[in-house]
């Protein structure tokens, strides 16, 4: 089975983070300043107005992307999933279309770049709790030989039990850290975000 596209990868990251702007911003105004919805939405925005034409090569759909989230998103975000896009688009910048493994390489590269940015690890209560459980569930997949429509959506549930999982957790970086003990009982923002990256993803597979 061919690859899916990344224009509609991203066009429907853009359309899940819109159907869930006010549980982003929800989630951040319980343990953090309430614009997590809003950074998203503008920044994904941003990205679709400056996506290249369908075809064109995944390195520069990548970048574009990458760009837009860099100048158009503050805080904390848009430089992490800025990284995110930039090292996934350094990764792919050989290929001129995607296969099931430039597709881990891409997302395990992005998984990297944010932790390097960042320097969260497991259980500080971040994105990295949702993405790292998906990256290892994706490879994990494709290295036991399932099709990448089948590992995108085990990556895809890995991530949102990772996201479940922030909720008992103290946070240790980024905004909602201030309130240490007070972030206990509620999700990271973030971590949902990324779910949300993970179930847009689903589309490389040829799943909708
Ligand atoms: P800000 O915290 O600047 O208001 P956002 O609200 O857009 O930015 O994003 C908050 C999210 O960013 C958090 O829920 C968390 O997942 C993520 N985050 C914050 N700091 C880090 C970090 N150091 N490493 C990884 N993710 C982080
Ligand atoms: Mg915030």
């Amino acid at each position: 089975m061919s690859v899916g596209g990344l224009n509609q990868f991203i066009t429907r990251y853009s359309e899940l983070i819109q159907a869930h702007e006010q549980e982003l911003t929800e989630l951040d105004a319980a343990i953090g300043d309430a614009d997590h919805g809003a950074n998203m939405v503008r920044g994904m925005k941003a990205a679709l107005e400056q996506l290249p034409p369908d075809g064109a090569p995944p390195a520069e759909v990548l970048k574009a992307v990458a760009m837009a989230l860099i100048s158009k998103v503050g805080g904390a975000t848009g430089p992490l999933y800025g990284t995110a896009f930039l090292r996934a688009s350094t990764a792919v910048s050989q290929a001129s279309e995607l296969s099931p493994e430039s597709v881990a390489q891409m997302l395990e590269a992005a998984l990297s770049g944010i932790k390097e940015r960042g320097k969260a690890v497991l259980e500080d209560k971040t994105m990295v709790d949702a993405f790292e459980p998906a990256v290892k569930a994706l490879k994990g997949a494709l290295t036991d030989g399932k099709p990448l429509a089948e590992a995108l959506a085990l990556a895809h549930a890995a991530a949102l039990s990772g996201s479940a999982a922030t909720i008992p957790m103290i946070a240790k970086k980024g905004r909602a850290s201030y309130l240490g003990e007070r972030s206990r009982g509620h999700r990271d923002p973030g971590s949902l975000s990324t779910a949300l990256l993970f179930e847009a993803a689903k589309t490389l597979g040829g799943i909708q």
